[in-house]
């Protein structure tokens, strides 16, 4: 981070009350609206960071026991796999760089860049946050590609070395598309995503619905718990994980608290 970058942070965060109830939400669309200047992020990644709001908002942003058990599945599935990837778009590169280097360290995973709106530069600027971070290796700039079948987006250009024979492919703001295509070639797909009613929710694996900005930080803790069990134990922590009652669950959760706020009236 530069001089100017700081103390613009500086600022923002002077200006904003310490006790204000909405204070690291607003520190966090900052950090939006910084990489939004630097390229690493598009207007519609401001978008759909507000969609996601709106749900931490209803989950009293709060890592939830839902998403705590679907971390806890998602740890043991990576710690398992042979050929992990971090599929990483502009969201995750501006809000959990390092956070993200550390897991793909932990579990020994290849970083991969996929964009929705992919464009040069921003695959540049994003391949520099992540490389400025620490990370050794990304690939999906300047490596070879080739192209997921039936898929129309330019999400469909994946790394041959990376996403395209990975088993297990860890996800965050996607569109449902592409997870579906992933989970089609038979792929593990981990997703973190607010809106249990997406269609990526739906269609993962394994579905963390809790804020990136948690669940990232909370899996390299889970990890590091985990990484001691043996393949006996971590198999019976996946096949006791019904992704079905967790997204029922985040659901459930949701509609309590739509009844708590109504009898609070
Ligand atoms: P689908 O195609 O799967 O139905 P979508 O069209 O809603 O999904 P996008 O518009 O790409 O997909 O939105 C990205 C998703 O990411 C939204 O569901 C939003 O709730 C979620 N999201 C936004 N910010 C975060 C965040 N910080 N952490 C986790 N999820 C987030």
């Amino acid at each position: 981070m530069d001089n100017t970058q700081s103390s613009k942070e500086g600022s923002l965060r002077d200006l904003i009350p310490i006790n204000h109830p909405r204070r690291e939400s607003l520190l966090i669309r900052e950090k939006l609206v910084e990489a939004l200047k630097d390229n690493v992020l598009t207007p519609s990644g401001l978008i759909a960071h507000g969609r996601g709001e709106c749900f931490d908002y209803l989950f009293g942003e709060k890592t939830q026991d839902f998403a705590k058990k679907a971390i806890e599945a998602a740890s043991a599935t990576l710690l398992l796999a042979k050929n992990p990837v971090i599929s990483v778009n502009g969201n995750m590169a501006a809000l959990v760089p390092k956070e993200l280097i550390e897991l793909a360290n932990l579990i020994n995973a290849k970083l991969e860049i996929n964009l929705f709106y992919r464009s040069e530069e921003r695959l540049k600027a994003i391949k520099n946050v992540l490389i400025k971070n620490g990370a050794k290796e990304v690939l999906g700039v300047d490596d070879e590609l080739t192209t997921i079948p039936e898929l129309f987006s330019e999400r469909r250009k994946v790394s041959k070395n990376g996403i395209f024979i990975a088993d297990v492919v860890l996800l965050a703001l996607e569109d449902g598309d592409r997870t579906e295509a992933l989970v089609k070639m038979n792929k593990k797909v981990i997703a973190i995503d607010l809106n249990p009613l997406s269609r990526t929710s739906k269609a993962a694996n394994i579905t963390i619905v809790d804020n990136i900005i948690r669940a990232i930080p909370l899996m390299i803790q889970k990890v590091n718990e985990l990484k001691n069990y043996n393949t006996g134990q971590l198999r019976e922590i996946i096949e006791n994980y019904d992704n079905k009652k967790i997204i029922l669950d985040s659901l459930k959760f949701i509609s309590g608290r739509f009844q708590e706020f109504s009898l609070s009236l």
